[in-house]
């Protein structure tokens, strides 16, 4: 039997053998980047992601780092070690990285945030089989149990559809990034106009220049006009919700 891939941790998840890091939140050589929240992606030397994260990476924030741009399924080697990344469904672009030993043909699979239930704005999950599994685990306990996705969507709906007929303005919060898009496309065949903070337009933008449809929206400029906005979650005390006096909030994480 061959030796499991060492796997320390300095401060983030290192694999001294390939010489990899994971997710690593200081700037490293090179490291894997698994998808592109803030909290997964720092100005390393050398960073090895999908080509959609790659895309987000460049043209969204503006790293001018070293980006080796991987498409789902195709082989990397490096250092010894063969590197594939397979869909992670939690983000648009989001990756697993599966990664085996040449020389003996030992696995390690390292999933980032991961999302097994189909998103619609996201590729679905992948998971590749590997002698060595490293997982996030936020909702890892079995007490977790989780509606199906029709009927939150549908009681997003009423909840929009009932603040619209009181005469209040529904603001739905979702971070920028792949939880707001995933909340529009939540919201589309349901004749509900959707209005979006700049933040999350930029996304969107990047979203439809990466081929994800989504159902029409506009650029949120102070007039709330019958729509439903959808805002990220650190707007929720700025200057222009403020003054929004008839609204009402509610929370889409979109983490399960
Ligand atoms: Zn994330």
């Amino acid at each position: 039997m061959s030796a499991p891939l060492p796997v320390t941790w300095q401060k983030g998840i290192y694999l001294p053998e390939p010489a990899l890091w994971l997710d690593a939140h200081g700037g490293q050589g090179l490291s894997f980047v698994s998808h592109a929240h803030a909290d997964h992606v720092a100005n390393h030397r050398h960073i090895v992601c999908s080509v959609p994260t790659a895309h987000l990476l460049r043209e969204r924030f503006g790293f001018t780092a070293p980006i080796t741009a991987l498409e789902f399924g195709q082989p990397w080697e490096h250092g010894g070690h063969r590197m594939v990344l397979a869909p992670a469904g939690h983000v648009l672009g989001s990756a697993m990285i599966h990664v085996t030993r040449l020389a003996d043909g030992e696995s390690l699979l390292y999933t980032g945030d991961f999302k097994l239930r189909h998103g619609l704005t996201a590729e679905p999950a992948q998971p590749l089989p590997a002698d060595t599994v490293i997982m996030e685990c936020t909702f890892g306990q079995p007490h977790y149990q989780f509606p199906p996705l029709e009927e939150v969507r549908a009681a997003i709906h009423r909840w929009c559809r009932d603040a619209l007929d009181n005469g209040s303005v529904p603001v739905l919060f979702g971070y920028s990034l792949g939880k707001a898009q995933e909340t529009q496309a939540l919201l589309a065949g349901e004749d509900l106009a959707i209005a979006v903070h700049p933040a999350v337009a930029g996304m969107n933008e990047a979203y439809e220049q990466l081929g994800v449809t989504l159902p029409p929206w506009e650029k949120y400029i102070g007039d709330s006009g019958g729509r439903v906005l959808v805002f990220p979650p650190n707007t929720v005390r700025s200057t222009p919700l403020r003054k929004i006096k008839n609204k009402v909030t509610a929370m889409v994480s979109g983490w399960a």
